[in-house]
């Protein structure tokens, strides 16, 4: 119920723009934010890196209304790939259809991801788009596939809680796309997805068993350290080096698990979200854990 109250209020725009601009709702966005400024994001990708882990830059933003909006986020990518580049990060990229242009027109938006993905190739670096809710699920494989048969460095998302999602890890694989693995952040309706954690994680686990055999390097991206113990014992069991594939975790969620991974030999990738428009990527954050909503409702009140 707080769940999807708090995912309705993540596209609630009046809600939202009173939340970014309220100085003590932007201090706690810091939680799960790394800043509004790349140089912020690229500091802490640098520490990452320190630690032993890579990390995905993501510019936030999604749903955008204008190709203005959509070239700008176009922009905003492309610089990130130069920078990393220029700063010898161990960092690649993830963005989101919708904040390319997606809700505005299928073909603008191919325009624009086909540049970033070129300069990701350029700079011989790797592009993930992130999935959305499910109205984008069909476009957003269509147009990842569109894109790897040119370009090799291109992946996308599978979320666990789908109904058609080992049908799309199937068709993934045949394709040679590298896939990361999650259990889904949005509220998806109960014809087409397990409305149940226990099936989410039970089917999460299938997925992981399709992944790991697969010749294609893949990203396991959960916090639930019984996703993270039945990957590894898979993987042992399997005989799949620690090398095989990569865990990923959000910016500021379980970092003592991400260090311990590391110190155990495998490896980590940070999720680091940056930039303005985080209002609904913090909210989808405060709904996968209801403790997040008393401790910034505490914060906010006591001050
Ligand atoms: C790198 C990465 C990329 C992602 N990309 C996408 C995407 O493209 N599309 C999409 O739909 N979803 C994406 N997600 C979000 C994902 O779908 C889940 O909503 C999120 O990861 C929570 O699920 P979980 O696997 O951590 O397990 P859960 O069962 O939700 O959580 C397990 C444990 O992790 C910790 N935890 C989890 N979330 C939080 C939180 N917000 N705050 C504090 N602690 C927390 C808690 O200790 C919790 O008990 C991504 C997640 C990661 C890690």
């Amino acid at each position: 119920m707080l769940r999807a109250t708090l995912i309705g209020l993540s596209q609630n725009k009046a809600f939202g723009d009173w939340v970014i601009s309220n100085g003590a709702t932007r201090r706690m966005s810091r939680r799960f934010v790394a800043g509004e400024k790349l140089d912020e994001a690229v500091a802490v990708a640098r520490d990452c890196n320190q630690h032993g882990m890579t990390a995905s830059l993501d510019h936030l933003g999604e749903n955008v209304t204008t190709e203005a909006e959509a070239r700008q986020a176009r922009d905003a990518y492309l610089e990130n790939f130069d920078r990393i580049a220029a700063e010898k990060l161990d960092a690649n990229v993830s963005l989101k259809l919708t904040q390319l242009g997606l809700d505005l027109s299928e073909d603008f938006c191919r325009g624009l991801l086909e540049s970033v993905v070129d300069r990701a190739q350029k700079c011989g670096n790797f592009l993930r788009i992130d999935m959305e809710g499910s109205p984008y699920t069909q476009r957003t494989i269509d147009l990842c596939r569109r894109m790897r048969q040119r370009y090799a460095d291109v992946g996308t998302v599978i979320q666990a809680y789908l109904f058609r999602s080992e049908d799309d890890v199937r068709g993934l694989l045949q394709a040679g796309i590298r896939i990361r693995l999650c259990k889904g952040a949005y509220k998806e309706p109960p014809d087409i997805a397990f409305p149940k954690k226990e099936d989410v994680d039970a089917n999460y686990v299938k997925l992981m068993q399709m992944l790991l055999p697969s010749v294609t390097y893949h990203g396991i991206a959960t916090h639930d350290p019984r996703m993270i113990a039945a990957t590894t014992d898979f993987a042992a069991k399997q005989g799949i080096g620690k090398d095989k594939f990569e865990f990923q975790m959000l910016y500021g969620i379980r970092t003592d698990l991400q260090r311990q991974l590391v110190r155990d030999g495998y490896r980590m990738r940070v999720y680091i979200p940056y930039g303005n428009d985080w209002f609904p990527y913090f909210m989808r954050r405060l709904a996968e854990r209801p403790a997040n909503v008393m401790f910034f409702a505490r914060h906010f009140l006591g001050r």
